[in-house]
C-alpha cells in the first residue's frame, strides 16, 4: 500500500503493519501488541482493527468487536500466566487520560493494582 493511502492514526498503521509490533494476539477483528511504555510487568493493548476513536463512538453494530477485545484479553492474559488476576482499562477522552484516539484495552498484570486509579 503506497503511504498516502495510510490512514493518519497509529494504531491504524500498527494493525495494517505498516508499524511492525509484536502480535502477541490476532484474529478478524482484534490484535494484540505490548505497551510500548509499560505501567506493570505484563501491559498489553488490544485493538480493534477497524478504527473507532473511542468508547464514545460505539454503537450496537460495534459489539461483536467489543466482546471479541474483552475474550482476547482474558485469552491473552492466560498465556501470559496471569492467573492472580489483571486490570483492564480503556481510557476515552480527556477526562478518562486518553492519548492515542484509536480505541484500545490495556491488559495490566505482573503486580498488584491500586485502587483508586489516578
Ligand atoms: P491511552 O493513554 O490513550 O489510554 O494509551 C495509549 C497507550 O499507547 C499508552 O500506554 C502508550 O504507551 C501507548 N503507545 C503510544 N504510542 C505507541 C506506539 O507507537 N507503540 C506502542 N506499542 N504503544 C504505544
Ligand atoms: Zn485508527
Amino acid at each position: 500500500m503506497p503511504d498516502q493511502a495510510l490512514p493518519d492514526c497509529l494504531f491504524c498503521k500498527i494493525a495494517l503493519g505498516a508499524i511492525p509490533v509484536e502480535r502477541i494476539y490476532e484474529d478478524d477483528l482484534v490484535l494484540a501488541f505490548p505497551d510500548i511504555n509499560p505501567q506493570a510487568p505484563q501491559h498489553l493493548l488490544l485493538i480493534p482493527k477497524q478504527h473507532l476513536a473511542s468508547t464514545r463512538e460505539a454503537i450496537a453494530e460495534h459489539t461483536p468487536m467489543l466482546g471479541r477485545l474483552v475474550a482476547a484479553a482474558a485469552q491473552v492474559a492466560l498465556q501470559k500466566h496471569l492467573q492472580n488476576g489483571y486490570r483492564l482499562v480503556i481510557n476515552t477522552g480527556p477526562d478518562g487520560g486518553q492519548t492515542v484516539h484509536h480505541l484500545h484495552l490495556h491488559l495490566l498484570g505482573g503486580r498488584p493494582m491500586n485502587w483508586p486509579p489516578g
